[in-house]
């Protein structure tokens, strides 16, 4: 059997099949089938805070979220002849930094977005203006899913605790300061209007760590909530599958020990992939060595 319910669903379905912390299952009321301390546990995610500006010119997306006739015109273009302003996610643009010697690997991740994305994109801008979504890529501090009741229609209590080490808030700190650094060069100057947020009055840490308990969203990237590995709180072998259960594998982005540095789906993928020679008993290739940029 494989479970690929996801980072939320399938520690949820493993702890209603009665495979999870014997303490949380008999909490709600779920016979303990096998005690498995760390489904659940190990939550991680990219917490991202938006950095941004009016823009001077009217070149941003602001026109088309607005104008109906503009969102038919372009909606036609793409759904016949796949091209035009919908043929494309308007995220392409990004880039990876380093926000201190203490990380031997490029930290925090920026995409650049020509428009504004307010409320998870659920409302439009009202003015032409663009911004980053930055976050640090391999944040410290550890969530959890948890059943709420036995019922298997009730959501699990789904706790992050983002921005819980003062390591995971640098780093956010650095995001807003490492975006107006490179919004602040010369060939900006031309787009850059006003910073709407974090705003520019806001510049000792009080007042950006406020900001960014406030304004930060998640990028979608729950995962590690059955972690691979070999010590107690994992919960599937190298082969993925689950410690004390016969026949179980979870083959989805819940099995990664800790956070990639970028966006998790190709990793998902990967994980499938490798999961799948696993299972069909291929050889495993060969590692084949790259040279790539390494951080000094
Ligand atoms: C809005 C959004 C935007 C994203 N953008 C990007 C991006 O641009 N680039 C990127 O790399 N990643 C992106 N991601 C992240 C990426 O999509 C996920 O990390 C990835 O899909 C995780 O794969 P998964 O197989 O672990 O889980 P999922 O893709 O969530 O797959 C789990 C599947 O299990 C099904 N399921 C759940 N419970 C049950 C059940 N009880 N019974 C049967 N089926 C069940 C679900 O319907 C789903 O189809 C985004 C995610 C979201 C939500």
């Amino acid at each position: 059997v494989l479970i690929s319910c996801g980072s939320i669903n399938s520690p949820k379905l493993l702890q209603l099949s009665g495979v999870g912390d014997a303490k949380d299952l008999q909490q709600v009321g779920i016979q303990v089938i096998h005690n498995l301390p760390g489904v659940g546990k190990n939550l991680q995610d990219h917490l991202e805070m938006y950095v941004q500006h009016e823009c001077k010119k009217p070149v941003t997306l602001y026109g088309l979220f607005n104008n109906p006739f503009l969102k038919l015109y372009y909606g036609a273009q793409w759904f016949l002849f796949n091209k035009g302003l919908l043929a494309h996610s308007h995220l392409e643009l990004g880039g990876f930094a380093r926000s201190s010697t203490d990380f031997d690997h490029p930290n925090i991740q920026f995409h650049f977005f020509p428009s504004l994305v307010i409320n998870h994109g659920l409302e439009n801008p009202d003015k032409h203006a663009f911004q980053f979504h930055a976050y640090p890529n391999r944040p410290t501090s550890r969530g959890w899913v948890k059943l709420r009741t036995s019922n298997p229609n009730d959501m699990p209590i789904i706790q992050f605790n983002y921005l819980e080490t003062e390591g995971d808030r640098q780093q956010m700190r650095d995001c807003v300061k490492i975006s107006r650094k490179i919004f602040s060069q010369k060939s900006f100057k031309e787009y850059l209007g006003k910073e709407i947020s974090p705003g520019i009055d806001i510049q000792n840490n009080d007042e950006l760590d406020e900001v960014i308990r406030n304004t930060s969203e998640t990028a979608y990237h729950p995962s590690c909530t059955n972690m691979m590995g070999i010590d107690s709180m994992s919960v599937v072998d190298t082969d993925t599958k689950v410690y004390g259960i016969a026949n179980l594998r979870v083959v989805d982005s819940s099995i990664l020990p800790d956070i990639v540095s970028g966006n998790l789906n190709a990793s998902t993928v990967m994980i499938a992939e490798k999961a799948s020679d696993i299972i069909l008993g291929k050889q495993e290739a060969e590692p084949v060595e790259i040279d790539f940029y390494k951080a000094a």
